[in-house]
């Protein structure tokens, strides 16, 4: 029998709710990189939890008005992304927020080699240990089956996102019970293919990347392609939510996914993509490939209560 307020078609064989655990370094890499993911979970009935490292202290401010909060001036950006992140999270679904260690233990150590490595809040002059210890106390406590950060290199090399994959590697090895651990990518053909249709819009507002200029990593090594398209507005929102950092772009009436642009500080034109892609870690890989919880329930999907 159907009940048609129910999650999923038959609860009896349903023994955890499915829970997803995202570890992210800063404010915004959370709709960077996983917001579609985040937003099409969180839609479906998911309980989602994303922990942030850092409040991004050391970033760019893109506003001409807000450019007196960064690190060189007043110094209270990360007091604002907090706000940023907030709405963002909003924008997603997100209801279970955390900072790792609580709010401002850990502050964001800047790009490799500059002065902010040093700092003694710095997320990379941190003691590992301590850090392991408050992302293990969390996972504890959500126990996700499912578990998402970034791979060895970060993404992009920034050293909180190594240290971010550092500590969650570490966590995922001491918590039993949690299925599958994945690393959030970016594909190297999806983003090709993005770029393209950025270079035929003749309005766009950003400078298209040269070649190797995005992160991205080769798709024969992608195991998962989430289907995020639908939830886009959603991702499109908590972009915008993150204005110190990301400027939006969206031309016409944004009904098309690819006629929609987001660039940093850097001004480099990245494509809004209707999936976001991941590499399994560690977990079982059958029932994978567009879905993170795909399988694991008993055969069914977590979200497979028809509406996709
Ligand atoms: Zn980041």
């Amino acid at each position: 029998m159907r009940v048609g307020v129910l999650l999923y078609p038959d609860p009896v064989t349903l023994t955890a709710p499915p829970r997803l655990l995202l570890v992210h370094a800063h404010p915004d890499d959370e709709t960077l990189t996983t917001g579609g993911t985040i937003a099409r979970y969180a839609a479906h009935g998911v309980h989602v939890t994303v922990v942030t490292c850092t409040l991004g202290e050391e970033g760019e401010v893109i506003p001409e008005g807000l450019r007196g909060l960064a690190v060189d001036a007043a110094d209270q950006l990360g007091g604002y992304r907090v706000g940023e992140l907030r709405s963002a999270c909003a924008a997603l679904g997100v209801a279970d927020h955390r900072f790792l260690g609580g709010l401002g233990r850990w502050r964001d150590s800047g790009m490799a080699g500059t002065g902010a490595n040093a700092h003694p809040r710095a997320l990379v002059a941190g003691d590992l240990d301590e850090q392991v210890a408050a992302l293990e106390t969390i996972v504890r406590e959500v126990r996700p089956q499912v578990v998402v950060t970034y791979d060895a290199n970060g993404g992009y090399g920034h050293p909180d996102h190594i240290r971010a994959h550092q500590i969650t590697t570490e966590v995922v090895s001491r918590v039993p019970d949690i299925d599958r651990f994945f690393h959030t990518v970016a594909s190297q053909g999806a983003a090709a293919t993005g770029v393209r249709a950025l270079s035929e819009l003749p309005d766009l507002p950003f400078r298209l990347p040269e070649p190797g200029e995005l992160a991205v990593v080769p798709d024969e090594i992608i195991t998962t392609a989430v289907d995020v398209s639908e939830h886009l507005p959603a991702k499109l929102s908590a972009l915008r939510a993150h204005a110190t950092q990301v400027s939006v772009w969206q031309s016409g009436n944004g009904s098309d996914s690819y006629a929609a642009s987001y660039a940093l500080s850097n001004g480099i034109a990245q494509p809004v993509l209707g999936r976001e892609f991941y590499v399994l870690a560690a977990g079982e890989a059958t029932g994978v490939e567009t879905d993170l919880f795909g399988g694991l329930f008993d055969g069914r999907d977590a979200d497979a209560q028809g509406t996709r």
